[in-house]
């Protein structure tokens, strides 16, 4: 039977893939997109949105604790961890179903299996019902990326947890190991040690949150151990030693070796790319360690042959995901488009306090042979952060003194995820001190705070 043909195919549908297919669509061009799993791809089903429901779930219960500092009375606090995962199982689901419905609305052609590419511009696929062959001019990888196992602390989804058990857990934990301290492990820390299990992580980096700024990294530590949290920085698990109830980590911080037990561990020690069973070495794609390399444009160098998101290397953000998907499909459309500046793309953790970050670190600034200007504006000083009972956090920004361009911005207190946006916005219009000085905030908002910020970098802050 002959190949069926397209003008693109996409392989994943992820927030890479789909949102690829889609904007191919939107332009004319006769889309396809194979997926072996799950419309939404990790983001949807395993990612970004039932973490964030879960998240939801542990905020609310804090929130309940605190009732009467608002005036409130609420007895027998308490969850039922079945229900609470039961919600994020329902956000996943509806809107997973949500992305089956905007391809079609599209008119994207939909092919459940898993794709390999037996030669340059072709597609094969293994369905339910066999296989089946496409081909197209181009072709989008989008196939994600997955937990990283290390040797040792491999998950068995009963006593040591992947993402994935931890976001449908066989029981609550009661004392919990945290491996790795990035978005994800500090998330399912936060959630788990707000419920109350006795939570401890451990970071192999000289600090936790490490891609963040420094002093953002201090308060988040500082707040953490606040709660309850165990923090181990500069310190590496070795070994698990798993038996009945319980594991033993071998910890090694410093010179020796501490040893401590743990009823469950959850592994977030990074991601790898999917790359295998792709034919990728076959077809002279370049693949460094575990992602494909790409130029700027997402192009492997393969002709026809692009890759985007989690499998083409990091950030490995949804957004960021979704932002390469626009841009390749437009070029294969025949618009010119801009490269996305990696510096330009936040980074957000929604644990308690939220975190978020755009551009450059104070440290990375100065590196980077800046003069730098540095503003500083802490909530308390902020009159909706009392009023909604938020006093903790700081928004720092950093210019560079000689231009007044702002290179990077870093938050941490309540909903600074929703607030990053606003200077996202400011580089990508390479915005300078000025204009963020002129431009008038809403009060009472906490993005007040931003702006007092940049008044503080140039010593000319009102509420501190
Ligand atoms: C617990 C967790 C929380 C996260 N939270 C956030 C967050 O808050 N914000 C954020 O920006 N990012 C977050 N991320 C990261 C985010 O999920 C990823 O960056 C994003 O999903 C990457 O999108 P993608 O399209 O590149 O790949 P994916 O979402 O991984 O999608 C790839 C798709 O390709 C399919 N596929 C793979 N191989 C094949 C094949 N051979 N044939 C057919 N189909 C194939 C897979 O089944 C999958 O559906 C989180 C990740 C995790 C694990």
């Amino acid at each position: 039977m002959a190949a069926k043909s397209f003008d693109l195919i996409v392989i994943g549908a992820g927030p890479g893939g789909y949102v690829a297919a889609i904007r191919g669509a939107q332009l004319g061009l006769n889309v396809a997109v194979v997926e072996r799993e799950h419309m939404g791809g990790i983001c949807l089903n395993w990612g970004c949105i039932p973490t964030k429901a879960l998240l939801r779930s542990s905020e609310v219960f804090h929130l309940m604790h605190r009732a009467g500092e608002f005036g409130l009375k609420a007895d027998k606090i308490g969850y039922d961890l079945e229900a609470v995962v039961k919600r994020s199982r329902g956000v996943a689901k509806q809107l997973n179903s949500g992305v089956g419905h905007l391809l079609k609305k599209n008119k994207v052609t939909i092919i459940m299996g898993e794709a390999s590419l037996p030669a340059k511009g072709k597609v094969s696929v293994k369905t339910d019902k066999g296989a089946e062959e496409l081909e197209a001019k181009h072709i989008v990888l989008a196939t994600g990326a997955r937990a990283r196992e290390l040797p040792g602390l491999e998950a068995d989804g009963e006593q040591v947890w992947t993402y994935k058990h931890a976001l449908m857990p066989p029981h609550m934990p009661k004392k919990l190991l945290v491996i790795g301290s990035g978005a994800i492990g500090i998330e399912f820390a936060s959630f788990y040690n707000t419920l109350g299990a006795e939570t401890t992580v451990v970071e192999v980096m000289e600090r936790i949150l490490p891609v963040e700024d420094a002093e953002i990294s201090g308060m988040a530590k500082k707040s953490f151990q606040k709660q309850g949290m165990k923090i181990m920085e500069k310190a590496m698990v070795k070994q698990l030693d798993r038996a009945k109830g319980k594991v033993t980590a071998h910890i090694e911080a410093g010179s020796k070796v501490e040893k401590h037990d743990f009823d469950t561990v959850i592994s977030a020690v990074g991601i790898v790319g999917n790359t295998e069973g792709l034919g990728l070495e076959d077809l002279g794609v370049k693949v460094d360690r575990t992602h494909v390399v790409t130029d700027e444009y997402c192009r492997t160098g393969v002709e026809g042959l692009y890759a985007i998101g989690d499998v083409a290397g990091a950030p490995w953000l949804a957004h960021k995901a979704s932002h390469e998907g626009v841009m390749v499909a437009e070029m294969i459309a025949g618009q010119t488009v801009h490269p996305v500046k990696p510096d330009s793309i936040a980074g957000c953790t929604y644990c308690q306090p939220q975190v978020a970050s755009v551009g450059l670190t104070e440290a990375q600034a100065k590196e980077a042979g800046y003069r730098i200007r540095v503003g500083r504006f802490p909530f308390i000083g902020n009159g909706k952060a009392i009023a909604l009972g938020e006093p903790e956090g700081m928004i720092k920004t950093v210019f560079d003194e000689k231009t007044g361009e702002l290179l990077g911005a870093h938050m941490i207190g309540a909903e600074v995820t929703e607030l990053i946006q606003g200077y996202v916005v400011g580089r990508q219009l390479e915005t300078t001190e000025e204009d963020l000085m002129q431009a008038v905030f809403p009060h009472p908002t906490l993005s007040e705070m931003m702006h007092e910020s940049v008044l503080d970098a140039y010593d000319r802050v009102i509420h501190i």
